[in-house]
């Protein structure tokens, strides 16, 4: 995956007044990407901004920097309490601005083309690894800490990202990821004799390793049959 810059001049955003980043909010855009690329780019708007935008084909621009502050999910003071997501609440003095990320989604209800979904998964985990990089601890990607707009600002977002956005596949795929990556992580070291003959995987207690090496090493006969898909171990007792 790449990010095109698309940001220029134009775009608004400003300083995170020290506040480091700890939530990604999910938006949807309203219109296509092109009109968005516009808007963000547009001398004409002083009012609005995201971080990144993905196409309906998965393409991901970014406006903003990770480091400064977009103007996506502004609440004054008095709206803070009115937030749903329990993340806006405990921070009743800061606008949500300076403590997230903003994820733009081309459409109109939520619903997201598979290209998109898989950008868009990718992007989240993309923010996580650089929020950790540039300030030493990632954002978790559960469902404290990825949150919509509606769940920021429900009496003037209800349907930002809409009633079609996969929430639920969203959680999943972000959670499977990492448990695939701890799963991979785990390759164990098969001794026979004292004497290292292969690397395994191992897998809720099983462990995975090439059947041939470990025989042999025992000092058995090992054939193979493709035909047949059989492979036959023979000890030398056995003979
Ligand atoms: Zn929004």
């Amino acid at each position: 995956m790449k990010i095109i810059q698309k940001g220029n001049k134009a775009t608004n955003s400003s300083s995170r007044d020290g506040h480091v980043p700890i939530a990604i909010v999910d938006h949807i855009s309203g219109g296509t990407m092109s009109s968005m690329d516009a808007w963000f780019t547009s001398t004409g708007n002083v009012q609005s901004s995201a971080h990144f935008g993905v196409s309906k084909s998965g393409e991901i621009h970014q406006y903003v920097s990770i480091e400064r502050k977009a103007w996506a999910n502004g609440l004054s003071i008095a709206n803070i309490s009115k937030a749903t997501a329990a993340i806006i609440k405990e921070h009743p003095k800061t606008n949500p601005n300076n403590y997230t990320v903003s994820i733009e989604h081309e459409g109109t209800d939520g619903a997201l083309t598979e290209a998109q979904f898989v950008a868009t998964v990718w992007l989240h985990k993309y923010i996580s690894d650089e929020v950790k990089r540039i300030y030493g601890k990632p954002i978790a990607l559960d469902e404290r800490h990825v949150i919509g707009h509606f769940q920021v600002d429900p009496k003037r977002k209800p349907y930002c990202p809409g009633p079609k956005f996969p929430w639920s596949r969203l959680y999943n795929a972000l959670i499977t990821k990492e448990a695939d990556e701890v799963k991979k992580d785990v390759v164990v070291s098969v001794l026979v004799n004292g004497k290292k003959v292969a690397d395994g995987v191992a897998d809720e207690g099983v462990t995975y390793t090439p059947a041939r090496a470990v025989a042999e090493a025992l000092g058995a006969k090992v054939d193979y049959d493709a035909k047949t898909k059989t492979m036959t171990i023979t000890s030398k007792g056995d003979k």
